[in-house]
């Protein structure tokens, strides 16, 4: 008899499973989350050279008076996960919609797998891109908290039911009608499916656009929108936030890095645990990390024994959790935000000793995001990136597979795709 519990069966977890969130969701029929790929989608064209802005305008949706806006994404068609340009439109701004140019917009593991289908829910084409630095071109009329030049965030979702406990609480990154921003089903507008800030304009309800605060340079404050709220909003839930505590942080990626800014700025110790013995100096020296245990040497790991009050595990593929629990102390808390496709391997003896804590987290609510934006901006807490532009979106995917960036590919949208809206 195995004498290991697994954390998760043969499929990503519910919170992972993009627009299986919306499958499972009361009033959305199942066959929006078929293969109706490009329901609501207009004219999608193959593989086609950029169309000058000047040639993008409005145009007129079905539905008479209502004019939809068009768009220019870069889309993967299938499995292979290769980006090209795509045309589509984006629905007709609403009285509560806010228009967004988008100028800048991260790449994150979680794009990776949606665009590649490991999780096994892609619905192609996939316009991929939830880390969305914008500004506002226009407004529909009942909109109250944006107006036509402000600079705003969009994140992982643009709509949740509103009505459940979790959005009533202020998670609504936890409401089973959570909308997607790509790849998600949109049943409020006709069940379309939603496609990502890989794209040079965006139509999204007020309610789910968070504001940008001054000062914050808008390249380095993209990934805040999904790798910032992921890991401040679990360290608010549990605690980790406070002056003196130690905090451990697996894996120094695109979460990784912000969550040791982040837990530096809340006055904790934080220590890092990566396979990449060659982060070490930047993550002491440039990230601000106290210190840095390479998980593949025991010895290392060893010495760091029980010294843990809690640790965020923000690992993109399968590894060992055995000994991370080992390094916390009695009744630490593990939160899992990375979602690798392999279900991990938890012995009961790893957290019944010492009442150890185990939780994930999915994202973060609106209010989080927005808390969250305003301590970077107070803090100046931006991620490291390395900026491109859209026709070298192929080749960053490949390195982001390989582990390959420092800490985040963010796409110059607007420099690459022109302007439109
Ligand atoms: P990332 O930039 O690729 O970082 C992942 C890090 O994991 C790598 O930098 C690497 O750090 C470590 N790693 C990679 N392969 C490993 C292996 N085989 N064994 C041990 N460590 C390994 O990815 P990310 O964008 O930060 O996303 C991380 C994970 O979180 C992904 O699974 C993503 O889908 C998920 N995610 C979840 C949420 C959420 O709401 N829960 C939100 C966004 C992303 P070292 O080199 O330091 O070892
Ligand atoms: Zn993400």
């Amino acid at each position: 008899m195995s004498h290991h519990l697994h954390l998760r069966g043969s499929v990503p977890p519910l919170s992972f499973r993009g627009g299986l969130d919306a499958r499972f969701s009361p009033g959305v029929p199942w066959h929006f989350a078929s293969s109706s790929s490009n329901v609501g989608v207009a004219a999608a064209s193959s593989a086609r050279t950029l169309r000058p802005p000047q040639h993008r305008a409005k145009v007129m949706a079905k539905e008479a008076g209502e004019q939809e806006t068009a768009a220019l994404g870069w889309a993967a068609r299938d499995a292979s996960g290769v980006l090209s340009p795509f045309d589509f439109s984006r629905r007709a701004q609403k009285d509560d919609d806010v228009t967004i140019k988008v100028l800048y917009c991260g790449i994150c593991h979680t794009d990776l797998y949606i665009i590649k289908n490991e999780w096994g829910n892609a619905m192609y084409p996939v316009v991929p891109g939830h880390e969305i630095l914008g500004v506002v071109t226009d407004v529909g009329s009942g909109v109250t908290k944006f107006k036509a030049g402000e600079t705003v965030g969009v994140g992982y979702f643009v709509g949740s039911c509103r009505s459940c406990e979790s959005c009533g609480n202020g998670y609504e990154n936890y409401c089973y009608g959570m909308v997607l921003t790509s790849n998600g089903i949109d049943a409020e507008h006709g069940g379309a499916v939603t496609q990502g800030g890989f794209s040079d304009v965006i139509v999204v309800n007020e309610d789910y656009v968070v504001r940008v605060p001054d000062g914050l340079p808008l390249d380095k404050a993209a990934p805040l929108l999904c790798a910032g709220v992921t890991v401040y909003s679990p360290m608010m839930r549990f605690g980790l936030n406070a002056p003196g505590k130690h905090l451990g942080v697996v894996g120094l990626g695109g979460l990784g890095h912000v969550a040791v800014k982040f837990g530096k700025a809340f006055g904790m110790k934080v220590t890092v645990i990566s396979t990449s013995p060659g982060k070490r100096e930047e993550a002491i020296e440039k990230l601000g990390a106290d210190d840095f245990l390479v998980s593949r040497d025991p010895g290392q790991m060893q010495a760091a024994f029980g010294t843990m009050d809690g640790i965020l595990d923000t690992v993109s593929a399968w590894h060992p959790i055995s000994p991370l629990f080992a390094l916390m102390k009695p009744m630490g808390q593990m939160v899992f935000v990375g979602g690798p496709t392999k279900p991990l391997e938890l012995p009961a003896v790893a957290i019944v000793p010492g009442g150890k804590g185990i939780a994930g987290n999915c994202v973060g609510g609106m209010r989080d995001c927005q808390a969250m934006l305003d301590f970077a901006g107070k803090h100046g807490i931006t991620a490291e990136v390395e900026v491109i532009k859209m026709d070298y979106v192929n080749t960053a995917l490949e390195r982001l597979q390989k582990n390959d960036v420092r800490y985040r590919f963010v796409i110059d949208v607007a420099g690459s795709l022109g302007t439109t809206a």
